[in-house]
């Protein structure tokens, strides 16, 4: 595999694309404007550079990693020669439908198509397309070029020669990949947002304030980050959806959010990328501040 499509060039997007072009892969990055993509290249542009100074990589990596990326605002024109597409748009079923069944279309037959879906199901994904044993469930973590998990997720029909080949590329990208099914949350999120969700309700019901439970989880079960600030860093509109895929999948109460969350999502409080959820987020300071709301 050589060249790598990555469609979004959001907070996931750039980190992939990133990712890839460090590994020697000519990457081409697509999103919907050129606004979008400007943004992408200069957080990943900041981010090589946080590399460099770390000593991590050399100045000529990061030039070499640069060159491999270009930008595409159409689709066909970014995705024609791929051998590999990771799609990681926004996560919403109908985008990735219609996303999936354009890629069908547009790129080589033998060409694999991955998504960096969250949470929606790869087997529905798949069904949009022809190639269902060719399509897969590659789901890096956030911050990408950090983070060493990719959780690879089977769908009903992915093959065996698929699921391998995606294992393989993924220890060349210097991740550590696990081979997972695919049912409702796969299995990173199904533990972690039943977790979150659970703060949130000791929170709701006034079992312990938000820094004492963060404390709790930090101090007592070695989590770096406790998991009311883990929810704001994932943003709590996210979480909240992951929390109805679990829901309306298993059909079972104990996925049901939190009314808290619930009403935090509706009221615009959605964590980092607001400015506010359990905590009060300045731009450009790292001091943790708790959001008036919560204020004992
Ligand atoms: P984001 O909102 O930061 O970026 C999504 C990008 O997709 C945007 O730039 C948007 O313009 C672009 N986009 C939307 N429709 C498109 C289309 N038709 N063609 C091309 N580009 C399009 O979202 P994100 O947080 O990067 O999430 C992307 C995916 O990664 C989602 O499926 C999400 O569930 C998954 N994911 C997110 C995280 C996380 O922590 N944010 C972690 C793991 C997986």
């Amino acid at each position: 595999m050589k060249n790598i499509s990555v469609i979004g060039s959001g907070t996931m997007g750039n980190g992939i694309a990133h990712v890839f072009a460090q590994h020697g892969y000519k990457v081409s990055l697509i999103d919907i404007k050129q606004e979008f993509l400007d943004k992408a290249f200069a957080t990943i542009q900041k981010n090589l550079d946080r590399q460099v100074s770390k000593g991590l990589i050399t100045e000529e990596e990061k030039e070499a990693a640069i060159s491999n990326i270009a930008g595409f605002t159409d689709l066909k024109s970014g995705v024609e020669n791929a051998d590999l597409v990771v799609e990681a748009a926004t996560e919403n079923m109908n985008i990735k439908l219609d996303l999936f069944r354009q890629l069908d279309e547009f790129t080589p037959k033998s060409a694999i198509l991955a998504s960096n879906t969250s949470s929606i199901s790869i087997t529905k994904i798949a069904s949009a397309t022809q190639r269902p044993t060719q399509v897969i469930g590659m789901h890096f973590m956030n911050p990408v070029p950090v983070m060493k998990l990719v959780e690879v997720i089977r769908g009903y029909a992915t093959s065996d020669e698929v699921t391998n080949l995606i294992m393989e590329l993924s220890k060349k990208l210097n991740k550590v990949p696990v081979e997972v099914n695919d049912y409702p949350g796969f299995v990173a999120n199904r533990i972690l947002m039943p977790m979150i969700n659970e703060a949130i309700f000791s929170l709701y019901e006034g079992v312990a304030g938000v820094e004492e439970i963060d404390t709790v989880m930090k101090l007592g079960m070695a989590h770096p980050m406790g998991p009311l600030q883990l929810a704001d860093f994932i943003g709590l509109d996210v979480c909240l959806s992951i929390l109805r895929v679990l829901h309306d999948g298993f059909g079972n109460p104990k996925y049901a959010p939190c009314p808290l969350l619930v009403n935090m999502v509706e009221a615009g409080h959605k964590g980092v990328k607001t400015g506010e959820g359990f905590y009060h987020y300045t731009p450009g300071s790292k001091e943790l501040v708790l959001a008036p709301r919560f204020k004992k």
